[in-house]
């Protein structure tokens, strides 16, 4: 069984960076009370801006293994370089994490996968900032084909100008799903603390992420979270993750019910049903609008008209919101069967007018 499956959930907690002796010792000493899977700090901080506070380093570590030893405790840090590795390991790590700003390289993955070739330390890849599943993957795989053996992704969520819902990262909830779908056995562990960046909001993000099947939390906490040195605002107390953890409601994927069994079984066929009948309509959809695209074609009209696509999305629109279905969901979908309708029409259009003989 892998690491990361150990507990359901696998929860790791602890402050955003290791600020003082005094500070990583009785933090500890209070998240170890609550029976949590690995005690966090970092170490080396990537900062945004030169200036701030880029952690203690190698002295950071030196708490930590006292921290570890004190109260019984195991811990993770986050490595960007090789040599955070030989460190971790030095100074006995019990598991280490890639950080968002180095899952988007590459070169420096590569670099820290060929220190672990014949290494046994639990590894976890954070998403890239930017919403890329594959380069997501890509450092994975590079972390498993190192020989790693218990790997599992954290979702912190990505860069963007106007996250959603107030937060500080965008959750971007459908490409932790893909992982999912893609990597069944992978542990996934969600970072409500980096996606909010609001402590008050860790609760609600963190049963999400149950509710969406995930199989850990990572929360920041620290003793006096408004003077953190790094990331205040979404640092919750040990009391207050005590609380958020034992508000969690745990969901499994089945039910024993047999009722409820029955009752899913029934729903889902009336929906797969539907799902056909939909795939049936856009079919009819595609085949007018290849009629629509041989008359733009005969009339030398151009494909895609502005005026066309503004009477559909106030018409498809107006027609979400009388079915009180969300306005903006209706309008992605058509978007996705617009451009496909014009794509095809483009493409019938290359071909006619190909086959014609040169004037
Ligand atoms: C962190 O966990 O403190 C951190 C720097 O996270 P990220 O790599 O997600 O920005
Ligand atoms: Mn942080």
């Amino acid at each position: 069984m892998s690491f990361f499956h150990s507990a359901k959930p696998f929860i790791i907690a602890g402050p955003c960076s290791a600020e003082t002796r005094e500070q990583v010792l009785a933090t500890a000493a209070e998240v170890a009370t609550l029976g949590v899977q690995l005690f966090r700090a970092g170490v080396w901080k990537p900062r945004t801006r030169p200036g701030s506070f880029e952690g203690n380093g190698q002295s950071a570590l030196e708490w930590l293994m006292e921290a570890k030893e004190l109260y019984n405790i195991k811990y993770t840090i986050e490595v960007a370089e090789p040599q955070h590795i030989e460190l971790a390991l030095q100074y006995k790590a019990d598991a280490i994490w890639i950080g968002a700003r180095t899952t988007v390289n590459p070169f420096q993955v590569q670099r820290l996968a060929d220190a672990l070739v014949g290494v046994d330390i639990p590894v976890m890849v954070k998403n890239p900032v930017n919403p890329d599943i594959e380069l997501w993957m890509g450092a994975i795989e590079r972390i498993e084909k190192a020989g790693i053996k218990h790997v599992a992704a954290i979702h912190r969520g990505f860069s963007g100008y106007s996250p959603a819902a107030g937060y500080r990262n965008q959750p971007n909830w459908p490409i932790p799903i893909e992982l999912k779908r893609r990597r069944p056995e992978l542990a996934i562990i969600c970072d409500p603390s980096h996606i909010t960046g609001k402590r008050e909001l860790i609760a609600e993000a963190s049963q999400k992420a149950l509710d969406m099947h995930f199989d850990g939390l990572m929360i920041e906490t620290h003793l006096n979270p408004d003077k953190a040195w790094s990331d205040a605002r979404q640092q919750v107390t040990p009391a207050r993750l005590r609380e958020i953890l034992s508000g969690l409601m745990h969901r499994d994927e089945f039910t024993d019910d047999m009722s409820s069994q029955v009752k899913l079984e029934y729903l889902r066929q009336l929906m797969d049903t539907i799902d056909m009948e939909i795939i049936d309509l856009i079919a009819k959809r595609m085949d007018i609008s290849g009629q629509i695209g041989d008359v733009k074609t005969a009339c030398n009209m151009t494909t895609y008209q502005p005026s066309r696509w503004r009477e559909i999305v106030e018409s498809t629109g107006a027609r979400a919101e009388e079915k009180d279905l969300s306005k903006d969901f209706i309008i992605a979908v058509y978007e996705k069967i617009h451009h496909e309708s014009i794509r095809m029409q483009l493409s019938n259009r290359a071909r006619a007018e190909n086959a014609q003989p040169k004037q």
